[in-house]
C-alpha cells in the first residue's frame, strides 16, 4: 500500500516545499521539508514539515508523522552541534489556542537557554536574513558531515 502525499494547492508551506515560495531549506527528502523560520526567536529555530499536506496533528497521516519526525531528530542534532544552545524544544502547534498560525503541520526546533525566558507564546519579530543563512549554512554544513 502506496502512502499517498497530498498537497494543498493555496498552503503557504505546500507551496515552498514545490519551491513556489523561496525558503531557507536546511534539508529535503522525498517526504519532508526543513527551512529556517523566519521568525527565529532564537538564532537557529528551524521548521521540519511533511510534504503531505495537514493542517494540524490530529488528521496528520501517520506516515506523514513519522517522516517529519525522522528529520526532526537528524535536524535537531545538526542544530545542536551548529550553535551549540545549552539545550533545544520540539514544539508542535495545533489550533488557536496553542497558537497555530500556519496551517500545515510542522516541528518547530527552538534552542534553548536556562536564561532566555522564553515562554510558551511569543510575538513574532522579523529576523535578519544574512544572519538566518549563516545559521542555515552551519547547520547544512553539520547536516552533510553525517
Ligand atoms: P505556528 O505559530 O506554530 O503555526 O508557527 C508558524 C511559524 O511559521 C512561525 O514561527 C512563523 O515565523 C513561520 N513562518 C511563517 N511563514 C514562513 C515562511 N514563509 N518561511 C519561514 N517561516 C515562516
Ligand atoms: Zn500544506
Amino acid at each position: 500500500m502506496g502512502d499517498q502525499i497530498e498537497q494543498s494547492d493555496d498552503c503557504i508551506f505546500c507551496k515552498i516545499t514545490r519551491g513556489e515560495i523561496p525558503s531557507i531549506k536546511v534539508a529535503e527528502n522525498d517526504v519532508a521539508f526543513a527551512f529556517m523560520d523566519i521568525n527565529p526567536i532564537a538564532p537557529g529555530h528551524t521548521l521540519v514539515i511533511p510534504k503531505h499536506h495537514a493542517e494540524n496533528i490530529y488528521v496528520t497521516p501517520d506516515h506523514a508523522s513519522a517522516a517529519a519526525m525522522a528529520m526532526v531528530s537528524r535536524v535537531a542534532a545538526a542544530v545542536e552541534r551548529a550553535v551549540q544552545p545549552e539545550g533545544i524544544n520540539i514544539l508542535q502547534a495545533n489550533g488557536p489556542g496553542a497558537k497555530q498560525s500556519v496551517f500545515h503541520t510542522h516541528f518547530h526546533i527552538i534552542p534553548r537557554s536556562a536564561t532566555d525566558g522564553l515562554t510558551m507564546n511569543w510575538e513574532l519579530q522579523s529576523g535578519d536574513m544574512a544572519e538566518i543563512e549563516k545559521v542555515a549554512e552551519k547547520i547544512r554544513a553539520e547536516l552533510a558531515g553525517g
